[in-house]
């Protein structure tokens, strides 16, 4: 008998009750089980052995039961050091920030406080293609580059985007290099012309962001009524004449407002199927973690308010499909070493939210890597977590701790009791329950 005792019920199996079933997901593998009362009581009472049941073999093939020698923390910690850490990597992911300035004044915008005058001139331009090519040609494992523009609001500066990405472009066509771009954008500048400009260029996901219908767009972004039907007019467009994906973000905690809105894309300006929807929080940085974590629970139930309107509104349907995401082995891709963003003066910081922040540029890109804390921040691995929280939470492998720069900052964006929930209830939502 000396299988007798060789396994273990994993610590990453969440076991939520609702009425007389019980679902169990696993936060490792991903799997979501429905227990009936046999399954119940086989994982209550699992004695550790392969009896041969089907029971055992179903819960073992889905992680549910894995060796006991298997330590199951130190799977997940070592992953993401492969992952942070690979000095060949597959995947160079890159954050081009072209200019600081915007056309508006949201009231929540991240870049408060930041040093906002940085544009960036067509000689450091030059340079930025030239360090990217440079990237590529010293780490010739990479198979693929993504690019994401980012701002201030990037489309004031489509001639700096045209001449970095045409140099790049090259390159990666010569060197048989995947090439992919992405824009963060309010949308405002996005008419015609630019959207060809940026088409040519190969971006093909445009991220819009807005706030509700005019009138709390207006009021949200220091912008026009003009502005706001502008914006859906470039939105409609570009969803129906090209082949940029738009995806809108709606940055709110009002739930009417992001089911007014959501509506009135999807239904009056006939956009199902054509545009991905997401209700984003809306973040305050002046907030003390009181304040932050009332505010995150005031968002999480207008989001689920939201979500479930829209399952029964549209269903599962394309347009939301992508808020379930799939595990990952590192909190985000920035934290990666070899992932960079890049600022209007050439400047290097870990992360975008950090753009137009002295304290935080961790070099610059003639060169000169400055090994300081600022970038030392984002690679704290898990692992410096045994004696926290995420050491003994079954969530850790899908939540992975939470995003790197609110740790390297020191905001508090939400309490970890709330984020259990919310993630549990989008997990069983994704496998159609109703938490
Ligand atoms: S559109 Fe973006 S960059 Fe411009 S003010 Fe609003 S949040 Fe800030
Ligand atoms: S940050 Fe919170 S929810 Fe995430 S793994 Fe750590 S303890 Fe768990
Ligand atoms: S905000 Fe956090 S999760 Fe997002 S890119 Fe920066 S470090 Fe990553």
């Amino acid at each position: 008998m000396e299988n007798l005792d060789r396994y273990k019920l994993s610590m990453y199996n969440v076991v939520h009750k609702n009425g007389d079933i019980n679902y169990m997901w696993n936060t490792y593998s991903g799997a979501l089980l429905k227990l009936d009362e046999r399954g119940q009581e086989y994982v209550r009472s699992f004695s550790g052995a392969d009896d041969g049941s089907n029971e055992f073999k179903l819960l073992k093939d889905n992680g549910f039961i894995v060796y006991k020698e298997l330590d199951e923390f130190f799977r997940v910690c070592m992953e993401e050091k492969q992952a942070m850490f690979n000095p060949n990597p597959e995947h160079l992911h890159l954050v081009i920030t072209p200019g600081m300035g915007c056309n508006y004044s949201c009231e929540c915008c991240f870049e408060k406080g930041a040093d906002l005058t940085g544009v960036m001139t067509p000689e450091i331009a030059n340079d930025v293609a030239e360090y990217v090519c440079t990237q590529l040609q010293n780490n010739p494992n990479i198979e693929k580059l993504q690019i994401i523009w980012f701002g201030g609001e990037p489309l004031l500066y489509v001639d700096i985007i045209e001449l970095i990405s045409y140099k790049i472009i090259k390159y990666v066509q010569k060197n048989n290099i995947q090439y992919a771009a992405w824009i963060t954008t309010n949308g405002r500048y996005l008419d015609r012309n630019t959207l060809l400009k940026l088409q040519n260029v190969f971006v093909e996901r445009a991220q819009i962001t807005v706030d509700g219908m005019s009138d709390v767009y207006c009021r949200r972004k220091g912008a026009s009524p003009d502005d706001f039907s502008n914006v859906i007019d470039n939105i409609c467009y570009a969803a129906e004449n090209s082949n940029i994906r738009v995806n809108i973000n709606i940055v709110n905690n009002d739930a009417n407002d992001a089911i007014e809105i959501s509506d009135y894309l999807l239904k009056q300006c006939n956009l199902k199927g054509r545009i991905h929807v997401y209700f984003h929080q809306s973040l305050d940085y002046s907030h003390t973690p009181d304040v932050a974590q009332q505010t995150y629970l005031e968002y999480d139930e207008s989001f689920f308010r939201w979500l479930h309107y829209m399952i029964k509104e549209y269903g599962v349907s394309e347009e939301i499909r992508f808020i379930f995401r799939k595990r990952k082995t590192t909190c985000c891709e920035l934290v990666k070493t070899g992932s960079v963003c890049i600022g209007p003066r050439g400047e290097l910081h870990k992360c975008f939210r950090n753009s137009g922040v002295k304290s935080m540029i961790i070099g610059d890109i003639w060169g000169h890597r400055y090994y300081n804390d600022a970038e030392n921040k984002f690679y704290k691995t898990l692992d410096d977590s045994t004696k926290s929280e995420c050491f003994k939470c079954e969530y850790l492998p899908f939540c992975m701790g939470g995003c790197q720069c609110f740790r390297a900052t020191g905001f508090k964006r939400c309490d970890c009791d709330a984020r259990k929930v919310t993630m549990l209830k989008l997990k069983l939502l994704e496998g159609g329950v109703y938490a």
